[in-house]
């Protein structure tokens, strides 16, 4: 398949949404092994559609024992990943709070967004929109009912 072509995932718990993006970031991982950058990937959809549901499982899988909590007051959190990881860190945002890409360099987001060793994951891009690099993958979540979400990604094949 092509890998950029948008794939919708339906997942019917949070725990399946957790294992989609455990499959997700293999994938990554693997398709960005040559990276001069770091790795970004753009979340979005409405509140309470899953996309820090999302982060948590693909925190998980990089081995994070740490709680991810949504930084929507901080902004960011940084974890530090084992060495068996693709990347050293984990770089959780929610850029909600946020108004315009101006803002972004108020988080130090040059350093961020070009350091290779760094998978970046954005809540609420649409906030900063310019700011975020056209090579971002992009995962769009829809709340279909209390327990269903479809799960759009495009730029990784899974
Ligand atoms: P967001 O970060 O997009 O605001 P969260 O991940 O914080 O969303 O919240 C998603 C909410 O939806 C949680 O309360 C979670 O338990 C619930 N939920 C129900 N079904 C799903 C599903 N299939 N995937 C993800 N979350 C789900
Ligand atoms: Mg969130």
């Amino acid at each position: 398949m092509d890998e950029l072509a948008s794939v919708i995932h339906t997942t019917r718990s949070p725990e399946e949404t957790a294992l989609l993006a455990e499959r997700f970031v293999s994938a990554l991982a693997l398709q960005e092994r040559d990276r001069g950058t770091s790795t970004l990937v753009a979340l979005s959809g409405d509140l309470g559609a899953g996309k820090t549901t999302f982060t948590q499982g693909v925190a998980r899988a990089l081995g994070v024992v740490e709680r991810v909590t949504s930084p929507t007051f901080v902004i960011e959190r940084v974890y530090r990943l084992p060495e068996s990881a693709a990347w050293k860190h984990l770089v959780h945002i929610d850029a909600y709070r946020l108004s315009g890409d101006a803002e972004l360099a108020t988080i130090g987001w040059y350093d961020i967004a070009t350091n290779p060793q760094n998978l970046v994951l954005m809540e609420w891009p649409e906030q900063v929109e310019r700011g975020v690099p056209s090579r971002a993958v992009r995962v769009s979540f829809e709340e279909v009912d209390e327990h269903t979400r479809n799960i759009s990604i495009h730029g990784v094949g899974l």
